[in-house]
This record gives C-alpha cells, sequence and structure tokens, in this order.
C-alpha cells in the first residue's frame, strides 16, 4: 500500500491510498485500501489517518476510521495508532490466530501537525516531508 496524509499550508488536511493487494490474493478480493474508513479516513477538523497490511483485520475495526476517533478522544497520532494496532492484536487472540505472519501499519497526522506510526511487526517504516524541517524516513514502533 502507499497511503499519504497530508496538511497543507491553510490547515486543510487530505488523504490518498492505493494498493496492488495482497500476494496470491482470491480473484475479486477487495482489501482495505479502497474502503473508506478502513484503508483511509481524513476529518478535516481532527486528523487524518491510513493502514498498510493484512486488509481483513484492518477492515474489521474499520481502522483507519479508528485512529481518526482515537484523536478526536485526545489521544495523540502516535497513541491513537497503538490503540489500533493493540485491538487488532487483541481480536486476533481472542479467535485464536496466529498473527506472526501478519502485518498491520498505521501512519497519523493531526490538524497540528503532529504524526505518529505504529505496527505489528517489526520492519514498517514511512517517509515525513515538512516543508520546514526537510524530509526523513522514520522506522515505526512496532508491538511484537
Ligand atoms: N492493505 C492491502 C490489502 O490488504 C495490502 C497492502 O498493504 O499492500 O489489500
Amino acid at each position: 500500500t502507499i497511503g499519504m496524509i497530508a496538511l497543507d499550508a491553510h490547515g486543510n488536511l487530505s488523504g490518498a491510498c492505493t494498493t496492488s493487494g495482497m500476494a496470491y490474493k482470491l480473484h475479486g478480493r477487495v482489501g482495505d485500501s479502497p474502503i473508506i474508513g478502513a484503508g483511509l479516513y481524513v476529518d478535516n477538523e481532527v486528523g487524518a489517518a491510513t493502514a498498510t497490511g493484512h486488509g481483513e483485520e484492518i477492515i474489521r475495526v474499520v481502522g483507519s476510521h479508528l485512529v481518526v476517533e482515537q484523536m478526536r478522544h485526545g489521544k495523540s497520532p502516535q497513541e491513537a495508532c497503538e490503540a489500533a494496532v493493540k485491538l487488532i492484536l487483541q481480536k486476533f487472540k481472542l479467535r485464536g490466530r496466529d498473527f506472526s505472519t501478519t502485518q498491520i501499519g498505521f501512519i497519523a497526522l493531526n490538524k497540528a501537525g503532529e504524526y505518529g506510526s505504529y505496527c505489528l511487526q517489526k520492519g514498517f517504516n514511512f517517509a515525513v516531508l515538512d516543508q520546514k524541517k526537510g524530509s526523513r524516513l522514520i522506522d515505526a514502533g512496532h508491538l511484537v
């Protein structure tokens, strides 16, 4: 997935998300990326979030919407991403499923320009472009 979220000079948030889907997917499979709320969600009063990884798990919790709603209720973008990944892991465990080969990752941005990211397994990074501070590549924190 390529997910992008942005805050412009006027303070407006936007986002975009695209994917080739999962390897060896069934014909006709729809992942999270084209589903607003799952792979991408933007609320211009609060923040924006986008997801990557195993779409079925992200859809199950309407992941990007969940992240934005966590920010609406006071969490930082980082805390909101962590809360969403933790909920997904909790649901995995409740179903008795093995999550060792599953990846889930979120990035989030709020109206103040603060951002965060978190993923389930090590190995997810993202790029930040800040017109004042320049650009950099950041390794997302991971839960397991
Ligand atoms: N989220 C995508 C999907 O499930 C896969 C990806 O991250 O590229 O279709």
